[in-house]
């Protein structure tokens, strides 16, 4: 059902001989109240709730694996074709997260991300995305007041469904889950031409670029896809955005002990950064089975921040809230597709 239209739902129950305001009623309730199959949508009959079960499924997704923690579940999806789905909700007192994925794997070869490593099979379409928000909900029945595209695959990339399932999420319902955009996130590894287009759209989403490292020799080893896309490039790219778009963008640096977090490299870090209104966004490495880096002592990682906080760069660090979960985009995947 989530991959049909308004129209096409409306016009599907027209040919089953049902009012269209039922159509209507039905995604009002699904954006509403998050389920998890038809038998909680209340509102409709029984008799059309089996014949929708049989004839338009509710989901595509069908749930492979679960893995809990206090702090975070991560779920697993196979898709219709069988491609294997990641997606993660993190509860914070202050908030609830769904970091959802863009793509199934990544062409991107991160050499710290087990997605990375597994390599790239597809776009993901646009309600496959929607769904995975729908879906946590209706199986954890807590909401996410907030969407981040930090799973599988880099959004820009895959721009057109991203921004559909972005406006999705967005309107309110019956169109769409109405989370305001200011709590949408677009990650990326600094792709300009999405950047440079995203300045151009009037939606108010909040923008991560994953930099990693301050120099294009570090940078190149760390996202070997990126050498396309100069820092200097990002650099300019993301402050038509920050000027266009008025936002506070967040660089994402993934702190790697003896390759990026020397107090050198946070000085040239400060370089780049100095030049427009942003946040620094410290996230200390969390292992993955097969990868040589390792998670930098705190007394550095500390020294990372105070370095940039002296310099009025508004900066955190952020711990990964699913060590125990093969929370790292691509591990759970990477176990249950037994590829590790
Ligand atoms: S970290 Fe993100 S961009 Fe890099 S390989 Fe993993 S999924 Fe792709």
């Amino acid at each position: 059902m989530t991959a049909m239209s308004a129209e096409e739902l409306a016009a599907l129950f027209k040919s089953w001989g049902e009012p269209a305001f039922r159509a209507t009623q039905l995604r009002d309730f699904v954006f509403r109240q998050g389920v998890a199959s038809y038998e909680q949508v209340t509102n409709l009959s029984k008799e059309l709730r089996q014949r929708l079960s049989r004839e338009a499924p509710l989901y595509e997704l069908a749930p492979v694996e679960t893995s809990a923690g206090d702090e975070a579940t991560k779920w697993l999806w196979r898709a219709g074709d069988g491609a294997l789905i990641e997606s993660v909700q993190i509860r914070a007192p202050e908030r609830v997260t769904s970091c959802l994925s863009s793509q199934v794997g990544c062409a991107m070869g991160c050499a710290f991300c087990a997605t990375g490593s597994s390599g790239f099979e597809r776009n993901l379409q646009a309600h496959e995305i929607v769904e995975q928000y729908l879906q946590m909900w209706g199986r954890s029945t807590t909401r996410s007041s907030h969407v981040v595209f930090m799973g599988m695959g880099e959004p820009l990339l895959n721009y057109d469904a991203v921004l559909a399932a972005v406006r999705t999420l967005n309107s309110p319902p019956p169109q769409g889950a109405g989370i305001a955009a200011r709590r949408i996130t677009l990650s990326t590894i600094g792709i300009v031409p999405g950047i440079l287009r995203l300045a151009t759209e009037k939606l108010q989403v909040e923008l991560a670029v994953s930099l990693h490292a301050p120099d294009e020799e570090t940078r190149g080893q760390l996202i070997p896809a990126a050498k396309r896309y100069p820092i200097r490039d990002i650099m300019a790219a993301v402050e038509e955005f920050s000027r266009r778009a008025r936002r506070l963008v967040t660089y994402e640096y993934v702190l790697l002990a003896g390759v990026n977090d020397s107090p050198e490299q946070a000085g040239e870090l400060i370089g780049l950064l100095q030049t427009h209104p942003c946040k620094a966004n410290l996230i200390p490495f969390n292992p993955v089975a097969g990868c040589a880096y390792q998670r930098p002592a705190l007394k550095d990682q500390e020294r990372f921040k105070a370095i940039l906080e002296k310099a009025h760069i508004p900066t955190t660090i952020r711990y990964s809230k699913g060590g125990s979960i093969d929370a790292a985009c691509g591990q759970l995947r990477r176990r249950v597709a037994g590829t590790t």
